[in-house]
């Protein structure tokens, strides 16, 4: 394998691009990528039905891979009781976890227990989770959340799926977010970025969510369901954007049958990675942190 920039950026045969190199950015051994043939032979390989075995392989290289990249991956969500936490994640539909993580000191030092967000004052409660966007319908989830937390679990948010979900404004997803971070029970996250990603790798074809939570459960040892959906959310934040993957610099290229979504020439797709963990992603894909981000870079 060569570090090639896939027909981009002349491969010097010594696993790093000359483009990289004439970058004057190159500090450690790139992370190989695939070459246009075997991109394109794993993708028709996917795509006709990879024989399980070879699935099972290409998973694990995946995972190991995630592992590398996002030793520190966890719940972006500042919290610290499973109440908190249901209710952050209420408030993250349709904004982002830094603007929920924002309004929720002062929300949480208000409202502390399932009652106090039962007897909230509408008007009160709206002011103080406005930023954060769909405000009314966000009111009326959280006291509704509470209502039934203290009518039918004596104001104990429960820690099992079924019954999570029966309480206002939590769906699977957020069911999911809350066993796995607050009560250490394993749940797969099916969010954009999971969605994207694992269709992507060909770990699904499946659009629905329940689905592809089931696809991937069957593919990713259960133990590790929390900590994969961090990863793979870290990595759909960071790395494997919606309209512009960076590619060239993908510590996944090799395993990834969607090579080629975005930028495969390094120097073209360092700037579009982004996130806390910038200059270590780089560094694994060979890149010095001197590349500067681009604000092109979308999640
Ligand atoms: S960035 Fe590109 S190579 Fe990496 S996982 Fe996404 S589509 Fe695949």
């Amino acid at each position: 394998m060569t570090y090639s920039a896939n027909g981009h950026g002349a491969d010097t045969g010594r696993g790093v691009s000359v483009r990289a190199r004439s970058l004057g950015v190159v500090s450690t051994p790139a992370r190989t990528l695939p070459d246009r043939r075997s991109a394109a032979r794993l993708a028709a390989r996917v795509a006709a039905g990879e024989s399980s075995i070879g699935r099972a392989r290409r998973v694990g290289r995946i995972l190991r891979a995630l592992a590398a990249a996002y030793p520190d991956a966890h719940c972006e969500l500042d919290f610290t009781t499973p109440l908190e936490l249901a209710v952050a994640t209420v408030l993250s539909a349709q904004t982002t976890d830094v603007r929920v993580n924002e309004v929720t000191p002062a929300l949480f030092a208000r409202y502390r227990t399932a009652l106090d967000y039962a007897q909230a004052d509408r008007t009160e409660l709206e002011e103080l989770i406005r930023p954060t966007g769909f405000y009314r319908n966000k009111t009326s989830s959280l006291i509704g959340l509470g209502q039934a937390v203290v009518d039918r679990f004596d104001g104990e948010l429960p820690a099992r799926l079924e019954d999570l979900v029966t309480l206002p404004g939590i769906g699977r997803k957020t069911a999911n977010v809350v066993l796995g971070n607050a009560f250490g029970v394993p749940g797969i996250t099916v969010d954009t970025h999971f969605g994207r990603l694992v269709r992507r790798w060909g770990w699904t074809d499946e659009e629905d969510p329940v689905k592809v939570e089931h696809a991937v459960g069957a593919l990713v040892p259960k133990r590790d369901w929390t900590i994969v959906s961090h990863q793979v959310i870290f990595h759909g934040r960071r790395v494997c954007h919606a309209r512009k993957p960076a590619c060239g610099v993908c510590t996944l290229a090799v395993d990834c049958p969607a090579f080629g979504a975005g930028p495969t020439d390094p120097e073209k797709a360092a700037p579009l990675v982004k996130g806390p963990e910038r200059d270590h992603l780089l560094a694994l894909a060979g890149l010095g942190p001197t590349v500067p981000a681009s604000p092109d870079a979308s999640a």
